[in-house]
């Protein structure tokens, strides 16, 4: 129904699917959970940093840790906003600089995690400008999503305003 809101009864993960995946899909994924982190939950953030290493070797334990955490932390702020009013609308760090990326680079090019990631550096580079964080802040999630083996910039796209690397 159009306007309708459901929320699931469960959420199943079955983390044995993601060995079959290749390792660009991987960290395409990891884009989504560093976004996580990154919006909102420094401790994550900080584990994150500490077990990336692991989290792209696929340690079944960190793994499960890091998909129950995302999953958790999803539920918490839909839970509070459901009808996207408010901090729901934190769920899409990332994905309006990235949505604009895989429409100027072209649907396919880039992963959609690719695309993300990209996307929340240039969201974390406004939020700087912005003087909500620092240039500190911005690094580390750059950094991090290196780790993952993403992309932290979008390479081909020239941003005005002084956004392009
Ligand atoms: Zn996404």
């Amino acid at each position: 129904m159009i306007g309708a809101f459901y929320q699931p009864q469960a959420v199943l993960a079955d983390l044995s699917t993601l060995q079959t995946l290749p390792q660009r899909e991987l960290s395409a994924g990891m884009a989504e959970v560093v976004k996580y982190g990154a919006l909102g939950d420094a401790d994550f953030f900080t584990w994150l940093e500490q077990n990336m290493p692991d989290l792209m070797a696929q340690h079944p334990e960190k793994l499960a840790q890091a998909v129950y955490h995302c999953c958790k932390m999803k539920a918490d702020i839909v839970a509070q906003d459901e009808t996207e009013q408010g901090i729901r609308a934190w769920l899409n760090l990332g994905h309006t600089f990235g949505h604009v990326i895989e429409a100027e680079m072209g649907y396919g090019v880039w992963l959609h995690g690719e695309a993300v990631a990209a996307g929340t550096v240039l969201a974390a580079r406004l939020s700087e400008q912005l003087g909500k964080t620092t240039a500190a802040d911005t690094q580390r999630i750059a950094a991090l999503l290196e780790t993952a083996k993403l992309p932290a910039a979008p390479r081909s796209l020239r941003l005005k305003n002084g956004l392009n690397t």
